[in-house]
């Protein structure tokens, strides 16, 4: 194991300026490293220190974490108000690269959990898109895809109404235009492009926002497969239709999962993938393995509608309330539907989804037609709820 013993109280120094952090708890461990609450002795605040474990790939990839938190940070966000961590220093004790950040709370995954089977209120779930939403426009702005978005990568950073929400993570992250790796997020959370080994952009990422917004009101993974053929099966079932042919005749893997029948592509049986990655396709399957897995996963390819709408209803609803969460259901299947398109090119951008009814608390009279995308900068007064009365405390 490359990983740093860590105990408590034990000292990360960066050796350059001298600043000390002690060790004094763990606060969750990654495929890339260990990460510890720790005491900075010099600003007398905790800290959470993600210490990368000692393997040249994952110390490449972590000075790339560091480098693009850095610019987010700095060139695009510097007076913190789009909700991606803040990253405080980095440096190398012992051949580990060591990268200290904000401490956080909770991660998203652990919020869910002990309300299992149940998930949070849509009231929650509207002021959380709009937060990572925020992130995302950030992001795309400055061409950068996170890779990885899942609940464990989003985290709370402060446990007081209203809940403040923070993007964590970048070390699966690259540059729009720079995209070298093909076994890329989380199979939960992987795009149909991904999976079929097709060119990607920062598309992918809305792609996994959608997947979480589904998992955060349903508390269970939407798409919850076991091999990506299994995901392939369950997004075609659940959204009813297969990928266009468009991407299909571009896809490299397209034959592994497709035969082509005349004009039109048939899915094919069970089929191996090959990938390659930071990480071997093993270490990835481990990774996959180890996500913690909450309770039966009953439904099965069932149509988003029908998931939706037949979802059970908190018990201590009233009849008022139960009618009036019909409605933003309905707003939320239509905000679902333009995040999990199959068709990268028609996806909405983070931008386009910010002006949804389910964001804005807008009457959703039709389905909603997104803003075309002129605009370069982010206007987020335009579509910042800050007090929505359309949306009361429907639990
Ligand atoms: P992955 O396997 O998802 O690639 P990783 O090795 O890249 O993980 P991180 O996701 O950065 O590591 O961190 C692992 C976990 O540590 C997170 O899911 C979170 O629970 C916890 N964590 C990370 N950063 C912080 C922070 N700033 N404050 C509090 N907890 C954190
Ligand atoms: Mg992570
Ligand atoms: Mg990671």
């Amino acid at each position: 194991n490359s990983d740093l013993i860590l105990y408590t109280d034990c000292v990360l120094v960066n050796l350059e300026s001298k600043r000390r952090y002690v060790v004094k708890d763990m606060l969750g461990q990654g495929t890339f490293g260990q990460v510890a609450k720790c005491w900075n002795m010099e600003t007398k605040n905790y800290v959470a220190v993600k210490v990368i474990k000692n393997h040249p790939a994952y110390y490449r990839q972590g000075l790339i974490e560091v480098a693009i938190v850095d610019m987010l940070n700095q060139k695009f966000d510097p007076d913190d108000q789009y909700h991606i961590v803040r990253i405080l220093d980095h440096f190398v004790h012992q051949n580990h690269l060591c990268i200290t950040f904000e401490l956080l709370g909770s991660n998203l995954f652990e919020l869910i959990k002990p309300k299992h089977p149940r998930g949070l209120s849509l009231n929650n779930i509207q002021m959380f898109s709009q937060q990572i939403l925020q992130a995302l426009v950030v992001m795309k702005d400055a061409g950068i895809i996170h890779c990885d978005l899942k609940p464990e990568n989003i985290l709370v950073s402060s446990s007081v109404q209203p809940l403040i929400i923070k993007v964590i993570d970048f070390g699966s992250a690259c540059l729009e235009g720079k995209t070298c790796y093909t076994y890329i997020q989380s199979r939960h959370y992987r795009s149909p492009e991904v999976l079929l080994g097709h060119q990607y952009n920062a598309a992918i990422d809305m792609w996994s926002f959608g997947c979480i917004i589904a998992e955060l009101f349903l508390g269970v993974p939407l798409f919850p497969a076991v091999s990506e053929y299994d995901l392939l099966k369950r997004m075609i079932e659940t959204l009813g239709a297969q990928p266009p042919d468009s991407l299909l005749r571009d896809a490299k893997k397209t034959n592994q999962f497709f035969k082509h029948v005349g004009s039109t592509y048939c899915m094919e049986s069970e089929g191996v993938t090959t990938a390659f990655r930071v990480l071997t396709e093993e270490e990835y399957e481990e990774r996959e393995s180890k996500r913690p897995a909450i309770g039966k996963l009953k439904f099965k390819y069932v149509k988003l509608e029908d998931l939706i709408a037949n979802y059970p209803y908190s018990k201590n609803m009233s009849k008022e309330e139960i009618r009036k969460e019909s409605f933003s259901r309905v707003a939320l299947v239509d905000f679902l539907r333009g995040l999990l398109e199959l068709d990268p090119e028609r996806r909405w951008s983070p931008l386009q989804a910010l002006h949804h009814p389910f964001i804005t608390g807008e009457l959703l009279t039709c389905p909603y037609e997104p803003p075309s995308e002129t605009r370069r900068k982010p206007i987020f007064d335009a579509v910042t709820v800050d007090h929505n009365p359309g949306w009361g405390h429907w639990l």
